[in-house]
């Protein structure tokens, strides 16, 4: 091991990469790396990549631009800086990378992160390119020491599965994190054990396609994401259970028994629909219709009265017709999302839908706004339903004002609140006095107590969180994703 060196690792895209930023600088710590929050100080800066529309890709070469101008500058202050690009563009884009960009020193897939400080001592002599898509890295990446799980923060996501072999027509995921591969029960467990052990208290399981998860339990058998959530609420600590993100199809029974049994299994679903149009379902290959979409909310609904749901739209897929389009606007209005994100149809090199016939982009534009406009309405309408409703927030780090702590409802809204700092890292039931733009604003509803949803609910019983009931009917706000969670050094 050589001295210390700083490292920066700026993450883009998905929580799945979120995740991985930290695994890197967690298998780079014990090879004299420590984290940074400024480039310019770095002596490695690692993009950790997003290739899943153009634009997220194009955003790489822009900050590409941007670090090869800090390597130049430490340069003629003779300081050696060496850029990496990791992720999903370079995986698909690979040795091109180095091409575009010459300043580039490692280009590393996501497959292959457990390999990184080799890359990087390699570094020294040439460029290096590792896109190898076979290794399992989860076994071999290094865990985070217990003060580095404790400066990260209460919650935390755990990937449990990678890739994807649903292949819908418009997505690249399937061609760069590769097949679908689930971890095993027990490993998975062992993860959270030691994230609890360091004061964790709220777990994301996270996958491309989340509930098609099928690791090998402990009897041998593989088991359902349902099986697995089951398993992991009762590891002791572990007050909040999330998990993103889901495909309709993959919604089974004990998925959905798990949400009707658990407390601790937030009442907040991630359900992408992508079209309301049944022609534009199949042209994407997402094989399920609109009726078998509803009939899951409905099943969701059964089991669990007071979920709330959130979405993936994307407007102008080739060939979508006002009339479609129509369709994907009266699904909104039929399901009454709490919030969704929506994207322009973004056409991917080596997808079937990019050779089809391409919807105008000032169409896509156009509705795209009118997408949006319908999914803020309802998004309001369900923040706004949540004043005077008391639901149990798990505080996770103090507010922007003296003496205020931020919170997470089960339906992942910021609340902010006047409350002690003991209180970080534990869930505390909340009166909600006020709806603001981005966040809900609320008053201790009970004195300060050590009150999980938890430990309200040890046992896989039919019971319902109580004060998530009380909030039955009411709304999130936006589907708020983790990307909010700090990367060290991001
Ligand atoms: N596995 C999830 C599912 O089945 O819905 C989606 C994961 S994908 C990483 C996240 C979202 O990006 C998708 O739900 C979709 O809305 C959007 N997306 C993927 N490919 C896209 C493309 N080519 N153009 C625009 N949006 C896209
Ligand atoms: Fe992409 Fe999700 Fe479809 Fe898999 S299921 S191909 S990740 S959109």
């Amino acid at each position: 091991m050589s001295g210390t060196r700083k490292l920066h690792i700026k993450s883009f895209g998905c929580q799945m990469n979120v995740y991985d930023s930290l695994r890197m600088a967690d298998t780079l710590a014990p090879h004299g790396f420590v984290e940074t929050a400024a480039a310019e100080e770095a002596d490695l800066v690692i993009l950790n990549t997003c290739h899943i529309r153009e634009k997220a890709a194009e955003k790489v070469y822009s900050e590409l631009g941007r670090i090869r101008k800090l390597k130049e500058a430490a340069a003629r202050e003779g300081r050696e800086v060496r850029i990496a690009v990791a992720g999903c563009v370079a995986q698909a884009e690979g040795e091109e990378i180095i091409r575009r960009a010459p300043a580039v020193d490692v280009v590393v897939g996501p497959q292959s992160y457990h390999r990184l400080p080799g890359l990087v001592a390699r570094a020294a002599r040439e460029r290096v390119v590792d896109t190898e898509l076979s290794a399992d890295k989860f076994d071999v990446l290094t865990p985070p020491s217990r003060d580095k799980t404790r400066a990260r923060g209460v919650a935390a996501f755990v990937t449990v599965q990678e890739g994807c072999d649903k292949f819908c027509t418009f997505c690249v995921v399937p061609y760069t994190r590769g097949v679908e591969l689930s971890r095993p029960v027990e490993r998975i467990v062992a993860e959270i054990e030691r994230l609890a052990d360091a004061g964790v208290r709220e777990i994301t399981l996270i996958g491309q396609n989340v509930n098609a998860y099928h690791g090998e339990g402990p009897d041998g058998r593989p088991w359902t994401l349902g099986e697995l959530i089951r398993r992991v609420s009762r590891v002791p600590g572990i007050a909040r259970l999330r998990y993103t993100t889901s495909h309709p199809r993959d919604m089974d029974a004990t998925l959905i028994a798990a949400h009707r049994d658990l407390a601790c299994l937030m009442p907040y679903l991630h359900l992408p629909l992508q079209s309301g149009s049944d022609r534009i379902l199949a042209a994407m290959n997402r094989r399920h219709t609109r009726g078998e979409y509803l009939d899951v909310i409905t099943r969701m609904r059964d089991a669990r009265p007071d979920v709330a749901l959130s979405s993936d739209f994307i407007v102008g897929f080739p060939g979508e017709s006002e009339e479609d389009f129509q369709a994907s606007l009266e699904m909104i209005d039929l399901v009454g999302y709490a919030g969704a994100f929506s994207f322009k149809y973004s056409p991917r090199p080596g997808t079937p839908a990019a050779a089809m016939e391409q919807v105008a982009e000032e169409v896509k534009a156009e509705r795209l706004q009118r997408l949006q406009r319908a999914i803020d309405r309802h998004q309001a309408k369900f923040n706004a339903a949540c004043h005077g409703r008391t639901f149990d927030v798990l505080f996770e780090k103090p507010g922007k004002r003296p003496g205020q702590l931020v919170g997470r409802s089960p339906y992942l809204q910021p609340v902010q609140v006047m409350a002690p700092a003991a209180l970080i890292g534990q869930v505390v039931p909340v009166t909600i006095t006020e709806v603001g733009t981005n966040s809900l604003f609320g008053a201790l509803a009970a004195a300060p107590a050590e009150h999980t949803e938890a430990q309200r609910d040890p046992a896989p019983v039919a019971r319902h969180d109580s004060s998530a009931n009380r909030a039955r009917r009411s709304g999130a706000a936006k589907p708020a994703e983790r990307n909010d969670i700090v990367v060290a050094g991001a």
